[in-house]
């Protein structure tokens, strides 16, 4: 048994659509359990949709959803009656909160679950239309409960087996609808946004698949930014150490946490392009291996501002470090790179909102001072544990061709190394680090 999950690009109009039901038709015999997102850009409408209620508004909107879906049935020839049921009780929730008009989580986790359910059936009334026995499945009915924390639910410990009960014993090609699930009290959750990957792992980690491939519309995890570096090469075989790593800057592909269930059970995770089915993609597997190269990807990213604070009072004190991370805490600012001396503190984060009344505090206890418009660089790699002068390599790369480093840190694990560079030098980096891993 295999999952196969589709994003939202990936059914993003009829085309589209009837591509992913060829996709999985070629699959048939690795008995494939479909997970489906919703069309795109219709999470977004309506959760819009959800918002403008509470301002008496919306009707555009809503005719939007209406006619996105209805179109696509039209090119898909399929029978328009599908998505009756969907749309009245839509039509309901609409009026309903509208005449309310406080919109709370709960009610905005109602409205967000109406894409994964329009595309679930559309998706199975195409695969139906194709010949394969094929049932659109709200999670819920084969299982999926979960928390009760709106917007961001956990699922319940007990649902593996029950999940792997329930779709075992089916007799047609499940489309499941990512994303969504229910309370034990029937109220409809969500699991955050991008949360149908969360879905397929937990899925595919319960039925335990042989694999789990998310099909989305890049040709897998890149060894760098392709547009910063054009032979910039889609990489086989990640580490979910490596993957984790990579997640912070925007290697937009799956979110670390998304995948944990899978990586628990040593399920691999296999990134695809449902645009360009023939490409390999990337395998995300649970452990770290053997790899040629000891450098395999190189991230960035840019508009980082740096915090250096310095105090001689730091010198043999304790407790200095706890009330520099506690003035962030309070502020609830994340930190991302972090690197320290015996008198001295630099950190960056990703933003300066609200940097200022942080600055205040901090200059309380120490002298502080702000640089904008900084770049983080990160090179990434299992083998860089076992291979020595990663670090000499990299930084004389950087300063033959003049790169200024401007604060160093290498995390625990030993497989990354994070710098800082001015932002303008940024692009100009990241081009020797790949020539000199790569080229
Ligand atoms: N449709 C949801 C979203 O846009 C979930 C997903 O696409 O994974 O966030
Ligand atoms: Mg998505």
């Amino acid at each position: 048994m295999i999952i196969m999950k589709f994003g939202g690009t990936s059914v993003g109009n009829a085309e589209r659509i009837a591509n992913v039901a060829n996709i999985v038709k070629s699959s048939m015999k690795r008995s494939p359990v479909v997970v489906v997102s919703a069309v795109t850009k219709i999470t977004d409408a309506l959760i819009r949709l959800a918002k403008e209620c509470a301002q008496g508004k919306g009707n555009k909107t809503l005719g939007h959803i209406k006619k996105t879906h209805y179109e696509i049935l039209a090119r898909l020839k399929i029978n328009k009656k599908l998505l009756d049921e969907d749309i009245k009780e839509l039509e309901s929730l609409f009026k309903m909160a509208k005449s309310g008009k406080i919109i709370d989580d709960r009610i905005l986790d109602h409205f967000q679950s109406f894409g994964e359910r329009m595309s679930s059936k559309i998706v199975a009334a195409q695969l139906n239309k194709m010949g394969i026995k094929s049932q659109a499945f709200d999670s819920w009915e084969l299982g999926f409960l979960t928390n009760d924390e709106f917007g961001e639910a956990e699922p319940l410990d007990t649902i593996y087996s029950s999940l792997n009960k329930n779709i075992k014993k089916l007799r047609v090609m499940p489309v499941i609808t990512g994303f969504i699930g229910k309370t034990e009290n029937g109220e409809i959750t969500t699991l955050g946004r991008g949360g149908s990957d969360y879905t397929a792992a937990i899925i595919g980690a319960a039925v335990n698949a042989d694999e789990i491939q998310i099909w989305t519309d890049v040709n897998g995890i890149m060894s760098t930014d392709p547009k910063t570096v054009v032979n910039a090469k889609t990489l086989d075989k990640v580490s979910f150490a490596e993957a984790s790593e990579l997640a912070y800057f925007g290697a937009r592909v799956l979110h670390p946490k998304t995948i944990l269930p899978a990586m628990k059970r040593n399920i691999p995770v296999k990134v695809l392009n449902s645009l360009n089915p023939r490409e390999k993609g990337t395998t995300i597997v649970s452990r770290p291996y053997k790899n040629s190269n000891a450098v395999k990807a190189i991230a960035y990213k840019k508009n980082i501002t740096m915090v250096n604070i310095d105090s001689t009072r730091m010198l043999g004190a304790y407790g200095f470090l706890a009330r520099v991370f506690d003035i962030f805490d309070d502020y609830k600012k994340s930190i991302d790179v972090v690197s320290t001396s015996e008198v001295s503190v630099s950190l960056t984060i990703d933003n300066e909102e609200s940097i200022s009344p942080i600055v205040r505090e901090l200059k309380d206890i120490a002298d502080v001072q702000i640089k904008k418009s900084k770049a983080i660089i990160c090179i990434v790699g299992e083998g860089m544990r076992h291979t020595p002068g990663i670090a000499g390599r990299t930084f004389m790369a950087l300063g033959k061709n003049k790169v200024n480093i401007e604060m160093i840190s290498q995390g625990a694990s030993e497989i990354n190394i994070t710098f800082i560079v001015d932002g303008k030098d940024a692009e100009k980096a990241v081009k020797i680090l790949h020539e000199e891993y790569y080229g």
